[in-house]
C-alpha cells in the first residue's frame, strides 16, 4: 500500500485535522500524483457539514488537483513520472453504459465513483486531495500544458469550477449574439464569467455583494446586476437566452426565470441543500426551460484545460494552507473568497 497524509474531517462539521491513511498499490492502468495544489470547491463544505447527506467519516475532501506523475502502472500510455496531471471530481465510472460510451462519464447509469467521499466499485472509500499523494486509473487522470506550469495554483479549480461552467456554456451553445446571465461570482461563477465571456457572449453578472461589481467587470461581464435591487432586476425581464446559476444557498430561481426570453434556459450548477419552488408561470410564459449539469466527461474536461492553456485562463485564487481551512471555509460560506481558495499542499510538511 501507499503511504498518504492529509487532511481530514473525522466527523460532521468538525475541523479538518492530519490524517494518516493508505492508498491502494498501483495497479498496470494507474498513475501516482504527488499533490502540488487542491482547490477548495463549495461542494467540499456541502459534504463535511453533511448538508447532502451520504457523508461517510473520516473524510478527506478534495476534487480539484493539480500535480506531478511520481509513479505509472506497467500498462500507461499518456504519462510518464514528472508530467503534469489533474484530477477533478471523479476517478472512475463503468464505461460501458451508453453514457460512458458516448464520454459523458458524469452521468455514468452506474454512477460515477467520486474523488472522495464516494466507495469504488470494490467497495473501498475514495479520499480526495486536501493530501499529499493520490492513485488513480490514467483515464481518470488529465494531461496538463507546460503553457500552463507558471501557473499552476491557478489551474487546480479548473477540474472543477472549470469544467462545471464550460460544459453547459458549451451544450448550450453561447457565443457570439447571445445574452447570457451568470448567477454568483464565487468559484463556479468567476469561471462561467470568463468562459462565457471568452466564447463571445454578452455577459451580465447577476451579485448579491455590490462589493465585487469592479472585479466583475475586470473578469469579463459587459453588465453587473445587484441581485437585491428589484429595480435593476425588472430592466432585464425577458432578455436573456441563458443564464447560469452558480449558488451554493437557497434563493428565488423564480426571479431568474422571468428574465428569460423566449425558449430560453436556466441551467442550475449550484447545489442548494434545499428544494426549490418553481411558479407554474415562470417556466409557462416564454416557453422557458429549467435544467440542470453536472460537471463534465473526461473529454470535455481535456478540451477544457486545452482551451484554457491555449486562451490563458486560470482561475482568480487565494492561496492557503492546511491550517487555515476552518478560516477558509468560514470565508466561502460568507461569499467572500475572490474567487477561489488553493491549498498549497507544501503546506502538510510545515
Ligand atoms: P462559492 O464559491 O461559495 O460561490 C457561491 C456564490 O453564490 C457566492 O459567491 C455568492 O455570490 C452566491 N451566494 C451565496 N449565498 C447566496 C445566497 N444566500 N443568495 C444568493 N446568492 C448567494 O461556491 P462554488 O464553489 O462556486 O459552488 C457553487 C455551488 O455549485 C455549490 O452549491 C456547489 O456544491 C455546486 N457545485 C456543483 C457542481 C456541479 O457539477 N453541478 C460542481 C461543483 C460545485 P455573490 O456574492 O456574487 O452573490
Ligand atoms: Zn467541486
Amino acid at each position: 500500500m501507499i503511504q498518504s497524509v492529509g487532511y481530514a474531517a473525522k466527523s460532521v462539521a468538525a475541523s479538518l485535522e492530519r490524517f494518516e491513511f493508505e492508498r491502494r498499490d498501483v495497479r498496470p492502468d494507474d498513475v501516482v500524483v504527488e499533490i502540488a495544489y487542491s482547490g477548495i470547491c463549495h461542494s467540499d463544505i456541502h459534504q463535511v457539514r453533511d448538508e447532502w447527506g451520504g457523508a461517510i467519516f473520516p473524510m478527506v475532501p478534495g476534487h480539484e488537483i493539480v500535480g506531478y506523475v511520481t509513479a505509472v502502472g506497467s500498462a500507461v500510455t499518456k504519462f510518464k513520472v514528472g508530467d503534469l496531471a489533474g484530477v477533478g471530481v471523479m476517478v472512475d465510472s463503468c464505461k460501458v453504459c451508453s453514457n460512458c460510451e458516448a464520454d459523458e462519464e458524469a452521468y455514468c447509469e452506474k454512477g460515477f465513483v467520486g474523488t472522495y467521499n464516494s466507495k469504488d466499485y470494490e467497495g473501498v472509500l475514495t479520499r480526495g486531495g486536501y493530501s499529499n499523494n493520490i492513485v488513480v486509473a490514467e483515464r481518470y487522470v488529465h494531461t496538463i500544458s507546460k503553457k500552463l506550469e507558471p501557473k499552476l495554483a491557478a489551474v487546480a479549480p479548473l477540474l472543477c469550477a472549470g469544467i462545471t461552467t464550460y460544459s453547459p456554456l458549451r451544450h448550450w451553445k453561447i457565443g457570439p449574439g447571445k445574452k447570457v446571465g451568470i448567477v454568483g461570482l464565487g468559484g463556479l461563477g468567476h469561471m462561467g464569467l470568463k468562459f462565457a465571456h471568452s466564447f463571445g457572449a454578452h455577459v451580465v453578472l447577476f451579485t448579491t455583494s455590490a462589493g465585487k461589481e469592479a472585479d466583475a467587470l475586470r473578469l469579463g461581464a459587459d453588465e453587473v446586476v445587484i441581485s437585491k435591487d428589484a429595480e435593476a432586476m425588472a430592466k432585464y425581464k425577458g432578455s436573456l437566452d441563458f443564464i447560469l446559476d452558480c449558488v451554493s444557498a437557497p434563493h428565488d430561481i423564480n426571479l431568474y426565470l422571468s428574465l428569460l426570453r423566449l425558449d430560453g434556459t436556466v441551467c442550475l450548477v449550484g447545489l442548494p441543500e434545499t428544494p426549490m419552488e418553481v411558479a407554474s408561470f415562470s417556466t409557462v410564459v416564454n416557453r422557458r426551460s429549467l435544467a440542470g449539469s453536472m460537471i463534465g466527461g473526461m473529454k470535455e474536461t481535456q478540451e477544457m484545460l486545452d482551451y484554457c492553456a491555449e486562451n490563458d485562463i486560470v482561475s482568480e485564487i487565494e492561496l492557503t494552507t492546511v491550517g487555515e481551512l476552518d478560516t477558509a471555509y468560514d470565508r466561502v460560506v460568507k461569499s467572500d473568497v475572490k474567487y477561489r481558495f488553493v491549498i498549497d499542499m507544501k503546506s502538510l510538511n510545515a
